[in-house]
């Protein structure tokens, strides 16, 4: 391992093998994962500050056999960018490359290296009085390479689609060292297989990303968001429909948060001042962005509002004033997650079923969960425009976190997933499979399908060098 360390540093630069050998160097920020379900122990941080360092990490870890765990900000929610326990892995961290090496504006497309934080890209974006619309609360620290890797979701999907539907090009380096040029800012492109499509969402698994050509959007005039109160879930997919007609392409969020998860909001966060939740079973936030004007934006929503109103399927509203207010009501939403950590110890799902049969997979899947564990609390919130929610699962009120997490993790994942699966729908909507999913990914994907994936992974990466153990076991 020494000889290979020592090439590794001639490589990148001493400065950029970061070891345990020297007892100041502390890794923990690249070998636990941000939920800290996971602490692996590297033989290596390795961060390279270009495509062809990327290469030539990859050509060295190949000659010694050694396994690469790709890492951008680090923010997975499926511990799939952190190393095992072995000692022999070596992170790849594209935390240096943030180049932004084009911005296009004509063709409405910026390219940008892996490493580029999400929220910098968006910030050079607006500076160029463009949209780059991927939005989610992790992007002050995730990176362009990682949402790619993902294929991440967020908040604007309704509109814009996930993280796939943006990216027009990339640069990759293979399993075996080779960099794929595969920039460029085509719409149109029909010559063969869809390479750009089998690298977004394969989690670091089939090659390492360096660099993405990204779609650019002109910036909305105006951007108004909206709390209401609705009586039930089915109202709120009704809701969705009557949006869909009165914004057409102008609904860009729309997030439904039930009433359990907005009372630990209350309770953990009380200055973030929650709106009309204590009457409600559910609050759903919508936010209409318009290319005329603000005026023409409120207008819309008056009408949809009204409408809704009349039909009975929302109960009350409030319509932010400006943005600092549309930013906090935001910034309510995205604080669910921090409060139900604050909560204690729960069991996440990050699930998709078609919209239409939401309300009834929650009513069958809360009532045999309630059977099994009575007491047992649901933090139910997630992105209602795509049909996909954050269905979790917190512990009976006064019962201890990882003893319930001990007792009912296995149990409660089966019930869920199997709802899921009769309902039609996927057991990973956003996050991806990672290691925490790779063993159920078999009981719920179709037989051909992880046979394809399992040959694609072979013929790709036919030493399972890359990522071994995440998403798929060959
Ligand atoms: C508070 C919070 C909110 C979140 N909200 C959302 C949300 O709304 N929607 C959503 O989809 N996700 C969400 N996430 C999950 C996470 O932010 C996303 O999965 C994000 O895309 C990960 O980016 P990253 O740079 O942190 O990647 P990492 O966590 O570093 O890596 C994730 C995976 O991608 C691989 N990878 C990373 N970079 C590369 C690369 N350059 N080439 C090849 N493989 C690579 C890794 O090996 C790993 O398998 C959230 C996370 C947090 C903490």
């Amino acid at each position: 391992m020494n000889a290979l360390l020592t090439q590794l540093r001639a490589l990148v630069g001493d400065a950029h093998v970061l070891t345990h050998d020297d007892p100041a160097t502390d890794l923990s920020a690249w070998e636990q994962d941000w939920r800290k379900r996971a602490h692996g122990r590297a033989l290596a941080v390795v961060r390279p500050g270009s495509t062809d360092e990327v290469a030539g990490v990859v050509k060295a870890c190949v000659a010694a056999r050694v396994s690469i765990v790709p890492q951008g900000g680090n923010t997975g929610m499926v511990v799939g960018s952190v190393p095992d326990d072995t000692g022999t892995q070596v992170v790849l961290s594209l935390s240096r490359m943030k180049a932004v090496r084009e911005l296009d504006a004509a063709n409405l497309t910026i390219t940008v290296e892996a490493g580029c934080v999400l929220q910098e890209l968006q910030e050079t974006a607006e500076r160029a009085e463009l949209l780059f619309p991927l939005s989610l609360a992790a992007e002050g620290s995730c990176t362009i390479g990682g949402n790619l890797a993902t294929n991440a979701g967020g908040t604007q999907v309704v509109r814009y689609g996930n993280t796939r539907d943006l990216c027009l090009g990339l640069e990759v380096v293979t399993a075996q060292g080779q960099i794929w040029h595969g920039l460029g800012g085509l719409r149109k492109d029909n010559t063969g297989y869809d390479l750009r499509n089998l690298f977004v969402g394969s989690e670091g698994t089939l090659g390492i990303i360096t660099a993405a050509t990204l779609k650019l959007y002109p910036r909305p005039a105006a951007r108004l968001t909206a709390w209401t109160a609705v009586p039930s879930l089915d109202a709120a997919v009704e809701l969705l429909g009557l949006a869909h007609q009165h914004l057409g392409a102008g609904l860009t969020g729309f997030e439904v948060m039930g009433q359990f998860a907005l009372s630990l909001v209350n309770k953990h966060f009380s200055q973030l001042r929650v709106p009309l939740w204590r009457d409600t079973p559910y609050c759903v936030l919508l936010e209409n962005s318009d290319s005329e004007s603000e005026a023409h934006a409120r207008a819309q929503f008056e009408r949809l509002l009204e409408t809704a109103l009349e039909r009975e399927v929302l109960n009350d509203a409030v319509v932010a004033e400006n943005l600092a207010q549309a930013q906090q009501l935001w910034h309510i939403r995205e604080s669910i997650p921090l409060a139900q950590a604050e909560e204690g110890l729960n069991i996440k799902h990050d699930i998709s079923v078609p919209v239409s049969r939401i309300p009834a997979f929650c009513h069958e899947t809360d009532a045999l969960l309630q059977r099994e564990i009575p007491g047992v609390r649901l933090v139910n919130f997630g992105h209602l425009g795509d049909g996909n929610l954050h269905y979790n699962v917190q512990a009976p009120e006064g019962t201890d976190g990882p003893l319930f997490l001990k007792s009912y993790e296995e149990k409660v994942n089966s019930l869920v997933f199997d709802a899921v699966k009769r309902y039609h729908g996927s057991i990973s909507a956003e996050h991806g499979i990672g290691s925490l999913k790779v063993g159920k990914l078999p009981l719920y994907k179709d037989p051909v399908a992880m046979a394809l994936m399992r040959q694609i992974k072979l013929s790709l990466d036919p030493l399972n060098l890359l990522n071994p153990g995440r998403v798929i076991e060959p």
